[in-house]
This record gives structure tokens, C-alpha cells and sequence, in this order.
């Protein structure tokens, strides 16, 4: 064991410069990735903020076990690592669309009690995945909702409709998200796929709003917090 040989081993200034480009291109080639899978950030974190953590990982523990990973290379990578975080960010702010093209745009989801339909038609979230936001934040129905904002960072935000102006909506929780067999027609049910409310008189009656066939019987209950 030598020391030179820990930090520093084979490392030349032509390397050095390799190693910059390298890190850059992959750099760019996670962010592209993350990005083409559709998916927001996971948990709090931010597609772009995922990338660092992504970067950063395998760098800290490659040198660790790898004999012939000098630590300096290791160094120069997180340095590279953090300025180019660190210009994003500073471009990010300066300038909007950068913003967009890098963390995505808030996406609404609920509008007015009812899913925004191209949101839901382009895939770009499953029911169950903003289902499961809503329950979280204790809502009954998409009856409560005024609007439901996806952030970038993949986190849901809600506005509520006052107690008294709730109206009828569809359904979250399973044991009401359920297709009704039977139409009771002084009743409102609500679309299944866009939560779209109305009377109906048959069980398959196409939806006005966008063509599917399912209804489950509308609820109307206040939210309790
Ligand atoms: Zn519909």
C-alpha cells in the first residue's frame, strides 16, 4: 500500500480531461433518462435533484473497494458534479424554459370536481397513483376538489371546495369506486374514468365527456378534517 497510489495511481492531465467529458455526458444522459420515463421526482426530490443523488452515489463508493480508482479522480468527479448543479441551478433561475425542460411543468390534474381529460388520456398518471394522493389528504370524493395541482417533485397539492359548496363527485376509496349495476335515476353517479357527474338512466350510458361506460353511484359528503 502506498499513498500516491490511493489518490493519485495513474491519474494524467489528459485523463483528467477525459474524466471531465465523461461526466458531463453522463451527467446529461441521467437527466434525459429520468425525464423520458414520465415520471416526476420521487418523494420531495426533484428529477434533477434525483440526478445528483444518482451521480454522487456511485461516485462515493466506487473508491472505496476499487484498487485502481485513485481518489482524486474521484474528487475531480464530484467537483464537476456539484458546479454543474450548481450552474443549472443558477440558469434554471435566470431563465424559465430551462426550468421546464430540466424539472417538468406543475400539471393540473383536478379541475372544478372533475380529472382534466388530456392529463389522464396522455398516461401521464395513473388514477390509482393521485387516488392515493387524494386519500392521503383525507378526500372522500373528487366532489370536494376545486383544483389538484401535480408538482414537479411528484407531490399532489389540493384546493377544497368550502363545506357547503361540495357537490357530487366520483368516489376514491375502492369500496365506492365500484361500477353500479343498478340506476336509481333521481340519484347522480360519476364517470369512472374522467369523474364527470350526471343523471343516467342505463348502467352503460356513454359518458358526454369522454366516451367510457362505467358509473359509480356519486357521493356528496362534506370533508371532515
Ligand atoms: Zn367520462
Amino acid at each position: 500500500m502506498d499513498l500516491a497510489s490511493i489518490f493519485i495511481h495513474d491519474t494524467t492531465w489528459a485523463f483528467a480531461a477525459e474524466i471531465v467529458i465523461r461526466v458531463v455526458v453522463m451527467f446529461s444522459m441521467i437527466i434525459v433518462f429520468l425525464r423520458f420515463t414520465g415520471k416526476r421526482g420521487v418523494r420531495q426530490l426533484s428529477i434533477f435533484e434525483l440526478t445528483i443523488i444518482l451521480s454522487l452515489g456511485s461516485i462515493a463508493g466506487d473508491p472505496m473497494f476499487t484498487e485502481d480508482l485513485p481518489i482524486i479522480q474521484a474528487l475531480l468527479i464530484m467537483s464537476i458534479v456539484i458546479i454543474m448543479y450548481r450552474l443549472c441551478t443558477w440558469v434554471m433561475m435566470k431563465y424559465q424554459p430551462f426550468e421546464d425542460l430540466l424539472e417538468g411543468k406543475s400539471l393540473y390534474i383536478v379541475e372544478d370536481g372533475a380529472l382534466v381529460l388530456d392529463k389522464i388520456k396522455r398516461g401521464k398518471m395513473s388514477h390509482d397513483e393521485f387516488f392515493a394522493e387524494m386519500r392521503q389528504q383525507g378526500v372522500e370524493h373528487l366532489g370536494q376538489v376545486r383544483v389538484g395541482l401535480l408538482e414537479t417533485d411528484g407531490s399532489f397539492s389540493l384546493l377544497l371546495f368550502p363545506p357547503a359548496e361540495t357537490r357530487y363527485g366520483l368516489p376514491l376509496f375502492p369500496k365506492q369506486y365500484q361500477v353500479a349495476d343498478e340506476i336509481d335515476p333521481k340519484h347522480c353517479y360519476a364517470c369512472m374514468h374522467c369523474g364527470y357527474v350526471d343523471y343516467i338512466t342505463e348502467p352503460d350510458q356513454q359518458c358526454v365527456r369522454c366516451e367510457c361506460e362505467s358509473w359509480a353511484k356519486a357521493l356528496d359528503s362534506e370533508i371532515v378534517r
